[in-house]
């Protein structure tokens, strides 16, 4: 993948629900950075939804991730709505994706902003601002695993996990070397070596054996259950957490939800050897419960596509989105219902553009 600085080819998936109306959103923000840093954009939308699925059976077409193999990135809105199942959604478009592009590492800042109200008494901004690392293709979201004597009293589920060593130990490097390039230097790694038998004490093991090159890092672990309580009750003290692909999850929405808002959160689907298109999206889903009342938070996906320009190796882009939001939020005068104010969508998001163009 060669990238040619001028124009950059991103690859559009809107997809259900608010992704639908996040994603221009998105778009128009990073348009209107790249006015200001000589940077455009070739956009190639992609239709694929549970809209497609209805229509053909598919979530994407057959030659889908070919298609996607061309780009720069992929600029991803959100998959699932009522009447398509979530896994057929989730197995459809997103885990091919991951998969196929080998992005391993998710990525997920969780930063408490000044002008969000925070759900956590006495929070105060800067006291919230860490990574979760999640493994992205391998661990607990796998198809192994059947039913037997199905239909009868008998029926017996099995699910099975898989740990590469090769998958656990390149995540546990990525954490690690995040860890060392920031200033607190702290990894957290999420476990349940007590409950799951095989594979978290295989991660633990791997934890201890890494961190020995890692000298300056201090390292420390949690089982799962605690981890979440630690989160709400001293989010202060994390850096950067580090879980499988389930706990990676769960812990990536509890996070931002202590920051005030789920929506605000940004979600990179990396490929760090950049031999395939990493994926940029917001955490949250499609949210069919607001969809079409124009009123989502284009936040998490603005976010998002700053961490795309990172990736990218375009850091003033990201600099100028980021400094753009912050402006935007710490004024508080267009959040969203979702952040306690009335503003909608188009308005928070011409707030943002605004903030970008008049930035000095
Ligand atoms: P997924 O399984 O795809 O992650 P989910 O079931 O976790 O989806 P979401 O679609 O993320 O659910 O929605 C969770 C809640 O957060 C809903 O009440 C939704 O309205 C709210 N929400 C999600 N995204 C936004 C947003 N951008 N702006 C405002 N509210 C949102
Ligand atoms: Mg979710």
């Amino acid at each position: 993948m060669e990238l040619n600085m001028s124009t950059i080819k991103i690859a559009v998936i809107p997809g259900d629900g608010i992704g639908k109306e996040v994603i221009p959103v998105g778009m128009r923000a990073l348009e209107a950075a790249g006015r200001k840093h000589g940077v455009e954009f070739e956009w190639t939308e992609f239709n694929w939804s549970c809209e497609t699925y209805h229509q053909t059976g598919r979530m994407m077409p057959e030659d889908g991730i070919e298609q996607l193999s061309k780009f720069d990135a992929i600029y991803l809105g959100a998959v699932g709505f009522p009447g398509v199942p979530d896994h057929i959604s989730l197995w459809g478009l997103l885990l091919p994706i991951r998969r196929a592009f080998d992005q391993y590492v998710n990525l997920r800042p969780v930063r408490l902003f000044e002008g969000v109200p925070c759900p956590l008494v006495g929070k105060q901004p800067g006291d919230i601002d860490f990574y979760v690392v999640r493994e992205n293709v391998e661990g607990e979201y796998s198809s192994i695993g059947g039913i037997q004597y199905e239909g009868t009293e008998h029926e017996i589920v099995s699910q099975q996990s898989l740990f590469t060593r090769r998958g656990t130990d390149r995540i546990i490097k990525y954490a690690f070397d995040l860890a060392q390039s920031r200033a607190k230097k702290h990894l957290s790694s999420a476990t349940k070596s007590n409950g799951i038998y095989h594979s978290m004490p295989y991660w633990d093991g791997r934890v201890a054996e890494i961190a020995q090159s890692y000298p300056e890092v201090n390292v420390d672990q949690f089982h799962i259950d605690i981890l979440t309580a630690n989160f709400v009750r001293m989010p202060e003290f994390f850096d950067v957490v580090v879980g499988s692909n389930l706990f990676g999850d769960i812990l990536s929405d509890l996070g931002p939800a202590c920051t005030g808002t789920i929506a605000i959160a940004p979600s990179a689907n990396i490929n760090p050897e950049k031999t395939f298109p990493s994926m940029f999206e917001p955490v949250h889903g499609s949210a069919p419960d607001i969809a079409g009342q124009g009123i989502a938070n284009p936040l998490g996906t603005i976010w998002a596509g700053a961490m795309m320009m990172q990736h990218l190796g375009l850091p003033e882009m990201h600099d100028s989105l980021m400094q753009a939001m912050e402006s935007v939020l710490r004024e508080a005068e267009h959040l969203t219902p979702d952040m306690g104010g009335q503003a909608n969508t188009l308005a928070l998001g011409a707030a943002v553009v605004a903030a970008i163009e008049h930035a000095a």
